[in-house]
């Protein structure tokens, strides 16, 4: 690993300013991503500021009838929080769905959200990757892409976000607030803030340096049926070959984001219409422009049997 200094911020501005004024500075929360990433020597900020102390750590109503998530909040206490449960259900399931017990008592809110992608190339630093080395080429496009995107990929990079409590973030329409090192604050619409990888695959959101995380919000809830579900290769401990989170309506009608296919959480409302005609009704219209490799192809039917899979619940 290589060295650099550290230090603990007791306000988020205090965060953003450390950050933003010093180049090669990261901020460091439950740690479960980055420093693996800083063992491997992908990542190497000289210097971390860590957010631990900062009061984020609250899940409260808002006054629109939604919730405010503290950037700090914990998966395992996300998850097993009785709002979240009773109201979100996609979410606390999309959350138990992920990583281990132990991983998620230590992993935050915004950390999940900003965990880096799983290609296998990315992890090898004798391979070329345009995401770890802009420049350098993709090893994954005509090598091993089993994992890989089918959909909004590029010329330069085809790797997915591998997360799953976003999925269920970009299904409810959340919201990501962010303060920056001069106190401006934002409130990012959750479709907008992870990136297609285009001519700039090193940038997986929009986030501007030294820009921080403070809170997700939800809007109040919808209903439904709540459902999350992980294909994978493994029973746990592993990451999405698909996953598909969704909420049915008695009426029949729906919402649905897939992981495991894409640069980010992928849904496209347009095809939500389709829900009354069935899974591959959707399907067809939300991977329309899919542009899998021979190894990833069967991610395409595996996207629309898990949707009806679900759909068959729902209905029982
Ligand atoms: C073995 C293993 C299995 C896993 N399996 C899964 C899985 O199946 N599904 C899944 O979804 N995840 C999985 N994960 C990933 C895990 O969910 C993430 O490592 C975790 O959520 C990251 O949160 P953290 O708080 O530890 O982030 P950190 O590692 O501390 O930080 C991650 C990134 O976020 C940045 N950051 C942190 N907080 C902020 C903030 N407030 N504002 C701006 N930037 C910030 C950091 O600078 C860093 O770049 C797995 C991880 C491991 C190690
Ligand atoms: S798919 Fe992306 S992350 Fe994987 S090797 Fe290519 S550029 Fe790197």
């Amino acid at each position: 690993m290589k060295s650099f200094t550290y230090e603990r911020a007791k306000t988020p501005e205090q965060a953003a300013a450390a950050v933003a004024g010093r180049p090669g500075a990261k901020y460091l929360a439950g740690g479960t991503n980055l420093l693996d990433l800083m063992k491997l020597e992908i990542e190497t900020p000289t210097h971390l500021v860590d957010v631990q102390d900062l009061k984020l750590d609250q899940i409260e109503k808002t006054a629109e009838g939604g919730l405010r998530i503290g950037a700090l909040v914990t998966n395992t206490a996300l998850a097993s929080d009785m709002a979240v449960r009773r109201d979100y259900g996609v979410l606390a399931r999309a959350i138990v769905a992920g990583a281990s017990g132990q991983l998620r008592n230590k992993a935050t809110t915004a950390g999940n959200l900003l965990q880096r992608t799983r290609c296998p190339y990315f992890y090898d630093t004798n391979m070329p990757c345009n995401k770890r080395r802009p420049g350098t080429g993709c090893a994954a496009i005509g090598g091993f892409s089993r994992q890989l995107a089918v959909i909004g990929s590029s010329d330069q990079c085809i790797a997915t976000y591998p997360g799953d409590m976003g999925v269920a973030l970009r299904l409810l329409d959340a919201k990501v607030e962010t303060v920056k090192a001069d106190g401006a604050k934002r409130a990012i619409d959750f479709a907008d803030f992870h990136r297609l990888p285009g001519n700039e695959p090193q940038r997986d959101n929009v986030l501007e340096a030294g820009e921080l995380i403070t809170a997700v919000t939800l809007p109040k809830p919808i209903g439904g049926t709540q459902l999350y579900y992980k294909v994978r290769d493994r029973a746990s401990y592993a990451f999405a070959l698909v996953s598909v989170a969704t909420v049915i309506q008695k009426d029949g009608s729906g919402r649905v984001a897939f992981g495991g296919v894409a640069h980010r959480p992928w849904r496209v409302e347009a095809a939500e219409s389709a829900f009354p005609g069935g899974a591959r009704a959707v399907t067809e219209k939300v991977f329309a422009d899919a542009r899998p490799t021979e190894d990833n192809r069967f991610k395409l039917k595996l996207a629309e049997r898990t949707l009806a899979s679900l759909m068959a619940q729902a209905r029982s």
